[in-house]
């Protein structure tokens, strides 16, 4: 039997899964008692399960399906590539049409004197290309020494090796040997929960300044270079204050390091410019892209890289890719995905409208009693959970039970979002309607609701 094509009711389904599927960041014990949500199809912003219910996805996919789902397009794009060229590698001196044209899209989109693209399979692998790659930039250059990278605590980069490294999730850094060496991690611009007596933007100057004192603790001579996500988005949608990145370019510029923004989720229109980056006005000498690049429709990633970057890095062989480093069929999508935000005026449309009518309709959840601030950059958003909204509150108990109890109650009321922690944050796909917007909106209420009189219920309010 074609198992994908006619497949076996949902207790069957969810007992096959338990049996043979391990899943990524799931309690395997969890999901055997509850058993997997399945989801079958989706066109739009809304998925369907298996039992046929249906959901606003809040959360594009992992905030990746920024043209939303059900683009024939994209699948014609991948199966004519896949009928013309299913599979070459780019090694060795070779390429071909679709990672050619990809990689001069994205020259022509991004920034200034980013020109140059690494090709990589996932966001986790580009990051890992950027360690390999920022090293051997200072190598090449007779500084060895300077390989030391910067990162932020609770910032997101990947889950491989490197790339968890980089990232400063302290429950994933317990897992399997992380952080690997010479990777430093300085604290992040949270100031809803590490701003204490300080003005936002007071917090967000001291906050940047960390960099400056970690560079000079370690010498300039041995600092590589400084990543961060423009919004860290797994962190909890977690916008700096506005002193932030002025501060952090002015240290990059002024000391001898690269600056790696991370555009994973912020890239591809989710801030209301191709690039977070532009949005923030920060200037990177690389950036990491994956996710809305082929709106997910085919797992691609990669390193948009500077001129300077690119000319060093070119002077040697570097010894680094990927089988399915800039993989046909991956491009092509991608292709067919950038046209279709480009020609459909899909990112214009964020700026010149849905970023506002989100704001409007998302600033309104703060007036909840449950809720301590209700914030969106662009397409992502986040609510903060608190017992008590003018002292910032955190909840008595566990962090985190009260946004897990808000997500189920999102769930039962056909709404996708996510928690972190006691925050709820959204990054729905971009061509939400403004209709949809506003179903949005009320469900996440109604979540909110329900979850106030359980926690009210469990005395844990
Ligand atoms: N960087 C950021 C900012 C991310 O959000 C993610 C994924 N959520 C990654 C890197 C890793 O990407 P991938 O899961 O494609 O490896």
């Amino acid at each position: 039997m074609n198992m994908i094509a006619n497949h076996p009711p949902t207790a069957e389904l969810q007992a096959l899964d338990a049996a043979h599927h391990l899943h990524p960041f799931t309690h395997g014990g969890e999901l055997k008692q509850k058993g997997a949500r399945v989801i079958t199809r989706a066109k739009g912003v809304t998925l369907t399960d298996s039992d046929g219910n249906d959901y606003l996805d809040g959360m594009a996919g992992l905030w990746c399906v920024n043209i939303g789902y059900g683009r024939d397009e994209l699948a014609e794009a991948a199966s004519r590539q896949m009928r013309e060229l299913p599979y070459y590698n780019t090694f060795f001196q070779t390429t071909h049409v679709p990672a050619i044209a990809l990689a001069n899209k994205l020259a022509e989109l991004a920034p200034r004197d980013l020109n140059h693209v690494f090709f990589a399979g996932s966001g986790s692998e580009a990051n890992d290309t950027n360690i390999r790659m920022v090293r051997t930039y200072w190598a090449e250059k007779g500084k060895p020494e300077k390989n030391v990278i910067i990162s932020r605590k609770n910032a997101y980069h990947g889950s491989s090796m490197g790339s968890g490294s980089l990232g400063g999730m302290s429950f994933m850094h317990e897992q399997g040997g992380l952080p690997i060496p010479d990777i430093c991690h300085i604290d992040q611009p949270h100031w809803w929960k590490e701003g204490g007596d300080m003005s936002p933007e007071e917090f967000g100057l001291e906050r940047a300044r960390q960099l400056e004192q970690k560079i000079e603790e370690l010498g300039e001579d041995r600092v590589a270079a400084f990543i961060a996500e423009p919004v860290q988005g797994a962190g909890g949608v977690v916008i700096a204050p506005s002193t932030y990145w002025p501060e952090i370019q002015r240290i990059c510029d002024k000391y001898e390091i690269l600056l790696i923004a991370d555009e994973v989720i912020c890239g591809f229109g989710r801030t209301g410019s191709w690039f977070g980056s532009e949005t923030l006005n920060i200037r990177p000498h690389i950036m990491t892209i994956a996710k809305g690049l082929s709106s997910g429709y085919a797992p691609i990633g990669g390193s948009i890289v500077c001129d300077e970057v690119a000319e060093v890095i070119n002077n040697c062989e570097f010894a680094h890719g990927y089988t399915y480093s800039g993989h046909p069929m991956a491009c092509a999508v991608a292709l067919e995905n950038l046209r279709i935000l480009e020609e459909e005026g899909i990112v214009d449309r964020v700026a010149s409208h849905s970023a506002a009518y989100l704001a409007d309709k998302w600033k309104g959840l703060a007036d909840h009693p449950l809720v301590g601030e209700a914030t969106t950059i662009g397409m992502m958003g986040s609510i903060v959970l608190t017992p008590d909204a003018s002292s910032r509150a955190a909840f008595a108990g566990d962090e985190g039970d009260a946004g897990l109890i808000t997500r189920e109650h999102c769930f039962q009321n056909g709404l996708i979002m996510r928690h972190v922690g006691d925050r709820m944050i959204i990054s729905p796909p971009l061509i939400i309607t403004d209709a949809e917007m506003d179903t949005l909106v009320e469900r996440a209420w109604k979540a909110l609701d329900l979850a106030h009189k359980q926690l009210k219920d469990e005395g844990k309010l």
